[in-house]
């Protein structure tokens, strides 16, 4: 869908893009409308002498106008450009939900990843509960339970997050391993579909190997320990136990101290899974597994591309068990193709009776360039809103009930129903990587194929990003570049 975004002054549209993109989910938004069959939406925002005046509509593809609106407002604070630009976001918000007659999002105008962050800024500003809540509705035009869950979350993680001496001399590491055995439908992560094993992997551990090696020789020259390990993909669980216990050995040697609280592998795809390499984990130290079935029904997981039914799910939690490693993470996504709530509950109850530590409830998010948004594009299948939003809140209600907790959320583009992703856990098993990766108080350093690095700057904790190519050939090729870039910024921070 073609909508012609009319915005003045022009930057405008960098303030309120995704408002237009909740109100028309998937549209292209146009700046000229030529001979576009489009619905406009112009908004301008004049400043004069005494007060700025903000002038919005919307016009039908005729060209007939369906809604005007204006709103005027005097500068009060000591950063201008950031007030116009609330107003103005606050005003289309407010626009644009009269025009759909409907709520365009449960977070109003907080439409970034981790909204949690806000409450832990406005906590570090001595607000109390009442007063976020106020702040969060008011300002913000929160709902009122995702106001509720945003605090629920930021209390239950605040007890983990570091203070900024502690974050200065403590991070944590991300080992990314971007392999998988088949390609699920919904995935866009361009990583490797393992073909040919040996040549493949051989060359991507090598340049793994020795940015390993060199981050650990920045960190110990300036004194840094590490908190937690999280390996993701990707699949690690597709090396063999071999090189699983080659990079392991390396793992320890280089990184693990008795200040290492936390080590996590994702074994997502349990048919990469098998006692010896749980063996191999468990005498490494890993004390966090994570196995993710997404659905606990055959045939939602055959349509979408997993390897493995119920069953090896479930032996691949005896395993976990067997071998003696003490957390298990099981991921969900609610909004699978042919899932309604009757497929959520059979897989609520199945996966309660193994009785994981923690549980993350997925909402599905369609990215561009994976197989099932393809279709969905041509299709236009119906996006089933209310059937996504009851399977959420049916999960939530369910583990809640069962004693879990939520600790962590964090929402991403072309979620279904607008949701978001939320952590459980049963209390004290929160997973501490996915709280720091979450909130940003901690240094996170990325190794690997599509690995993420953070750097903090515990004075205002302002972070600078770097991010390792996702596709395995380029971060071989690019490996010197990438540990100087980690390198320099590691020493600018301390
Ligand atoms: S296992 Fe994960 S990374 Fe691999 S294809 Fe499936 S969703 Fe993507």
């Amino acid at each position: 869908m073609l909508i012609h975004g009319d915005f003045e002054p022009q930057q405008l549209y960098y303030s309120l893009h995704e408002l237009v993109r909740l109100a028309f989910p998937g549209c292209q938004i146009i700046k000229e409308k030529g001979g576009h069959h489009a619905t406009s939406i112009q908004i301008k925002m004049e400043a004069r002498e005494e007060s700025t005046v903000i002038r919005g509509a919307v016009f039908s593809p005729e060209g007939n106008t369906v809604l005007k609106q204006e709103y005027q407002f005097r500068s009060q604070g000591t950063n201008p450009s950031n007030e116009a630009r609330w107003y103005a976001r606050r005003f289309t918000y407010q626009l644009l939900c009269q025009h759909m007659d409907r709520n365009i999002n449960a977070y109003g105008l907080l439409t970034g990843m981790r909204p949690v962050k806000l409450v832990h800024r406005l906590m570090d500003f001595g607000f109390q509960e009442k007063e976020i809540a106020n702040i969060l509705q008011d300002d913000y035009l929160l709902q009122e339970s995702k106001t509720a869950l945003l605090l629920e979350v930021a209390q239950n993680n605040r007890p983990f997050l570091l203070t900024p001496e502690k974050a200065k001399k403590m991070v944590s590491i991300y080992i990314g391993i971007p392999f998988c055995p088949s390609r699920c439908y919904y995935c866009s992560f361009p990583g490797m579909l393992l073909k040919d094993y040996d040549s493949e992997i051989k060359s991507f551990l090598q340049a793994l190997y020795t940015e390993m090696n060199q981050i650990a020789d920045c960190l110990q020259q300036q004194d840094i320990s590490i908190q937690s390990i999280y390996i993701g993909g990707g699949t690690p669980t597709v090396l063999s136990a071999k090189d699983l216990e080659e990079m392991m050995d390396l793992l320890n040697y280089r990184y693990i101290t008795h200040r290492t609280q936390e080590i996590t592998v994702e074994a997502g795809r349990p048919d990469t899974l098998n006692p010896d390499k749980l063996k191999i984990l468990k005498q490494a130290g890993v004390n966090r597994i994570c196995v993710n079935p997404q659905s606990m029904n055959d045939s939602t997981l055959k349509l979408i591309g997993r390897n493995h039914d119920q069953k090896g799910v479930v032996r691949s939690i005896e395993w976990v068990r067997e071998a003696g490693i003490k957390q298990i993470n099981m991921d969900l996504i609610v909004g699978l193709p042919g899932e309604t709530i009757s497929e959520n509950m059979s897989t609520a109850d199945k996966i309660l009776e193994l009785g994981p530590e923690n549980v993350t409830v997925h909402t599905l998010s369609l990215k561009r360039g994976s197989k099932m948004a393809a279709v969905e594009d041509k299709d236009e299948i119906d996006d089933r809103v209310s059937e996504v939003q009851k399977g959420v809140e049916f999960f939530a209600s369910q583990l809640r009930q069962a004693g879990y907790l939520p600790y962590y959320m964090y929402r991403q583009k072309y979620m279904k129903a607008g949701m978001e992703n939320t952590g459980y856990s049963l209390p004290g098993q929160e997973c501490l990587y996915n709280i720091q990766m979450m909130e940003e108080r901690q240094t996170i350093i990325g190794m690997g194929g599509g690995a993420a690095s953070k750097f903090i700057n515990t004075s205002d904790w302002k972070l600078n990003s770097s991010y390792n190519p996702k596709d395995p050939a380029s971060y071989c090729e690019s490996i010197e570049k990438l540990i100087k870039r980690k390198v320099d910024k590691l020493w600018a921070l301390n």
